[in-house]
């Protein structure tokens, strides 16, 4: 039988009260999930980001510059045994390229993400983020390029990155075994985070929901360590099978979980930055409108080139790979101020890391 409304309402109150919860409450909210719980949490979800940030959405531009990739994850669509994917890499000149575009639609904020491309070395993605930072010195840029040594993300830090974003994708531990391969390990994935962290990065991490295998226990852990970690930017979003992965015939995420989940993380970490990813406009046609009700504050365009974003493909039937940079910047800000919001003009930092001029009054 499921419970009351009372004892689920009990325990989101707690969660935007205290922002904690046991893993016992994490998963009896996640399983006994329903419609009135679900009307209730969006309305708390809102409420907290209206009264953090108003009715403001950043954006940030995503520019996939590679899908090459060494690493061999069971659901990714890039994974090295992957034999049927078109590889591609954008040269230097086209990256800044998309910069630019993206620069005169008004983006402050680049993320540079790909596979963990061995081409695409150290002091090559360093320069990279140089030229970017002397082109565009008012935009942030997020790198988004998978596990590396402490040295490295600190060379990229000293070039002027600002940001990085490595989803730890699950923080049980015989969930992560079997979504990856031997040779990769939670512990690396975590001690990643944290070196990201001490070298002063505003960090996003982040996890699929509905991956094979995950129990709502394993969400509540990924739940737990948002607080251990204090993440400045977390990207969930559902897991949708790819057709050439070991996961082809594994169900798709759920929406509504994906939802939920956005609202229980916006009440635990009132001020994060919290993507409606591209996925969950994927799986559900107002996917991102609706991620943005539940507490979402950040949306991720494309401005990858239209010949290439195809090719990144990492699950199936993406959206908006037909369209130009442009025409999805315009179908954007239709849908954020359908769904009562409206878009931002600058970078979006972290409030914790906004400089302390621009706090005076
Ligand atoms: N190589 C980088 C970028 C990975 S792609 C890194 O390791 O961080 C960005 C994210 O896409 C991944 O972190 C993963 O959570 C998500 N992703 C990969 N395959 C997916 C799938 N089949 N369904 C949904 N999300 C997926």
């Amino acid at each position: 039988m499921k419970s009351s409304f009372q004892e689920k309402k009990k325990r989101i109150d707690r969660l935007e009260r205290e922002h904690c919860l046991t893993l016992e409450d994490y998963a009896f909210l996640l399983r006994e999930r329903d419609e009135e719980s679900t009307a209730y949490l969006r309305e708390r979800a809102d409420a907290v980001r209206r009264a953090v940030f108003g009715p403001e959405v950043y954006l940030r531009g995503l520019i996939e510059f590679t899908n090459v990739c060494r690493n061999d994850c069971l659901y990714c669509g890039l994974r090295r045994s992957n034999g049927k994917i078109e590889r591609y890499r954008l040269s230097e000149e086209e990256i800044l390229s998309c910069c630019s575009t993206g620069y005169a639609l008004g983006y402050r904020t680049f993320v540079l993400q790909g596979g963990e491309d061995p081409s695409f070395s150290p002091e090559r993605i360093a320069a990279l983020v140089r030229a970017i930072k002397e082109q565009f010195p008012e935009a942030a840029v997020t790198l988004s390029v998978g596990e590396h040594p402490y040295e490295t993300y600190a060379l990229w830090k000293r070039a002027g990155a600002d940001r990085y974003f490595l989803r730890h994708e699950t923080a049980n531990e015989a969930h992560y075994r079997l979504l990856h391969p031997e040779e990769m390990s939670l512990a690396h994935r975590k001690q990643c985070l944290y070196d990201l962290k001490v070298l002063g990065y505003q960090v996003g991490c982040g996890f699929m929901v509905g991956s094979p295998g995950q129990t709502e226990e394993a969400l509540a852990e990924d739940l737990l360590f948002l607080t251990e970690l204090e993440p400045e930017m977390v990207g969930i979003g559902p897991f949708l099978p790819q057709h050439d992965t070991p996961f082809r015939e594994e169900p798709k995420g759920s929406a509504e979980e994906t939802l939920f989940l956005l609202g229980m993380i916006r009440l635990l970490l009132p001020e994060a930055l919290l993507p409606a990813t591209t996925a969950l406009g994927t799986l559900h046609p107002e996917g991102r409108e609706l991620g943005l009700r539940f507490g979402a504050n950040v949306l991720m365009p494309n401005l990858s080139p239209r010949e290439t974003r195809e090719k990144y493909a990492i699950y199936d039937n993406k959206i908006c790979t037909g369209d130009e940079a442009a025409e999805c910047r315009e179908c954007l800000a239709r849908r954020v101020e359908g769904a009562g919001y409206f878009i931002a003009e600058g970078r979006g930092d972290h409030r914790r890391f906004l400089k302390e001029e621009a706090k005076a009054p």
